[in-house]
């Protein structure tokens, strides 16, 4: 059974809990991978300018045989892209790739602190919503001082934060700091980018329902209340991440994955050191 529930933002606008992210897809593999997507129920497309696909989602968009309405397009502004000017080029850029007229959700990538740009571009942000170029705005990769800080400058709290999330690192004080200012939580690499899916206890529970790890993993998220992107280019796997809401985890495997966190369990950058 396909998953459809939809979570209402701190902005009022409702976004697909269960999305479809294009990290990795090549430009000319994006269009069948994000239709492929489309016809098995995802709404929501996850890419980034600096994935280099969004020509091929924005083609994925205009040859899919929906309505734009019925979609949910995130696209990011890269770290070069950051600064006030730099950023209302970034998104007029974003827009004219993907064919669209706005987003539903722009998101500033990465803080960068070390460019010391991140509260001038979440002020380009304010603007870009107002100009109706972005349904709702947010952002990715933040930490509590960077969120904090472009709070008390512009009193716009983000939609939400895109942020590593998955069993083996589950991020509790961010997330504490995401439930006081009403910022809801997206994971990226939900799966651990496949890594998990070897994992003996989330094999066990997923043999006890019949389903398969990815999916336990993907049901974990959604029972959680996080947003969440997984990725495929494999038309079964695309299937099978979007047939999850046929099964429930019980609190006790709630619980044993929630034992799973590992403060050592980062995969991707650290935020408060990435050099990009
Ligand atoms: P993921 O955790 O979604 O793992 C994807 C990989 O897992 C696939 O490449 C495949 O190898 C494997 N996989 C997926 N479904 C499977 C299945 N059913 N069975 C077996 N293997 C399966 O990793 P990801 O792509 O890193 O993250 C998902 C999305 O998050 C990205 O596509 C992107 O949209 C977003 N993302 C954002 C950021 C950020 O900085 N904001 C960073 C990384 C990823």
């Amino acid at each position: 059974m396909a998953f459809n529930s939809l979570v209402t933002l701190n902005d009022g606008s409702k976004m697909p809990q269960l999305g479809f992210g294009v990290w990795q897809v090549p430009d000319d593999g994006a269009e069948a991978a994000v239709i492929e997507a489309i016809k098995v129920g995802y709404r929501s497309i996850d890419t980034a300018a600096i994935y280099r696909n969004e020509g091929g989602v924005g083609r994925a968009i205009k040859n899919c045989g929906l309505n734009r309405k019925d979609l949910y397009i995130t696209t990011k502004l890269w770290n070069e892209d950051q600064g006030y000017d730099n950023a209302m080029k970034a998104i007029d850029s974003s827009l004219k790739k993907l064919g669209v007229e706005e987003v539903d959700l722009y998101l500033v990538h990465w803080p960068a602190p070390q460019r010391g740009l991140y509260l001038e571009t979440w002020k380009a942000m304010v603007e870009i919503k107002k100009q109706g170029k972005a349904k709702s705005i947010g952002v990715s990769n933040f930490m509590p001082e960077h969120l904090t800080r472009i709070i008390e400058a512009t009193g716009v709290a983000p939609v939400l934060n895109q942020i590593e999330l998955h069993p083996k690192f589950q991020q509790p004080i961010l997330r504490e700091f995401h439930n006081r200012h009403e910022i809801k939580t997206e994971c990226w690499s939900p799966l651990g980018q496949g890594k998990l899916l070897e994992d003996s206890k989330i094999k066990a529970i997923a043999a006890k329902h019949g389903k398969t790890p990815a999916q336990v993993i993907i049901r974990w998220h959604l029972q959680n209340d996080f947003i969440v992107i997984p990725k495929s280019v494999t038309p079964s796997r695309i299937k099978e991440n979007f047939e999850i809401g046929d099964f429930v985890l019980s609190a006790d495997e709630m619980a044993v994955m929630a034992g799973m966190d590992d403060n050592e369990g980062r995969i991707g950058p650290n935020p408060m050191t990435a050099q990009f």
